[in-house]
């Protein structure tokens, strides 16, 4: 009895240790086989020209123009103006669904501006005011990770201002992408000093409202991508910008390209 016992003990023992040992190849393989493909997709995703586009001036409208937005199937970054009817719930659903958002913050400019901002940076300010402008801009679009600046061509030349935006970047851990709408922006270098994440547009792809001129911008940006790794374009929450996008991100998928945010392309 206590032999058949014992062998009984014996075959149990040895079915375990090979239930075991069939359990530990088949999950070893199962590791290695997930860790080959997220290799393989990354440095695929490496290799490939990164598009990143950032659209200016939401905040307000909510109407197709923005749905249509919404419904792009590629990462894309969205720049929210504060203080606007749709600013917070924009960004709010605009993050939900897995764009980045930026502030778009409004900046002195030499032209008197079309509209009047409820937050602007401007040079009368003096740091005080600037920071609460800034902090105001972040309290109500909490899901931003980082800021460009609308128009701005005086402010982004004013070396003491953006000194200061650059210290509460740097404080408030969020990065600046120079929209460059002055060609003495002195934006990107100071608040770089503040070693704040930085990044400049590289193409506006659309300056003119017309469906070639914004394709064949879109072609430059590709382009350049292509020459450097990455590519920052900047457009703006406009029909027609929305039907070139549209139409042209699956031909650029297809040929080979990725997109990607701007926090991924910083500082390069
Ligand atoms: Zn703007």
């Amino acid at each position: 009895m206590s032999f058949v016992n014992n062998r009984l003990f014996r075959e149990r023992i040895f079915y375990n240790a090979l239930g075991g040992l069939v359990l530990i190849i088949i999950f070893g393989w199962i590791l290695f086989w997930w860790t080959e493909k997220g290799q393989s997709s990354t440095s695929a995703s490496i290799n490939k020209p990164c598009i990143a586009i950032v659209i200016d001036d939401f905040g307000y409208r909510n109407d197709h123009i923005v749905d249509g937005f919404l419904s792009l199937e590629v990462p894309m970054s969205y720049a929210v103006i504060p203080g606007h009817n749709y600013s917070s719930d924009f960004a709010r659903e605009a993050h939900s669904k897995g764009f980045e958002i930026l502030i778009h913050m409004p900046m002195e400019s030499h032209e008197k501006l079309e509209r009047v901002e409820p937050l602007i940076l401007t040079s009368s300010m003096n740091s005080f005011e600037i920071e609460n402008a800034i902090l105001a801009a972040f309290h109500e679009i909490p899901e931003a990770v980082g800021m460009n600046n609308h128009q701005g061509s005086k402010a982004t030349e004013i070396n003491w201002m953006m000194n200061i935006v650059g210290g509460i970047l740097k404080r408030e851990n969020l990065y600046f992408l120079d929209s460059r709408t002055s060609p003495q922006t002195k934006a990107e270098e100071t608040i770089k000093k503040n070693q704040v994440k930085t990044g400049h547009r590289n193409i506006f792809l659309d300056n003119k409202e017309e469906r070639n001129y914004i394709e064949n911008q879109l072609k430059k940006i590709a382009a350049l991508a292509k020459a450097q790794g990455f590519a920052i374009g900047i457009g703006h929450a406009k029909e027609l910008t929305l039907e070139v996008l549209e139409k042209k991100i699956p031909e650029l998928l297809k040929n080979g390209y990725h997109f990607c945010l701007v926090s991924e392309v910083l500082d390069k």
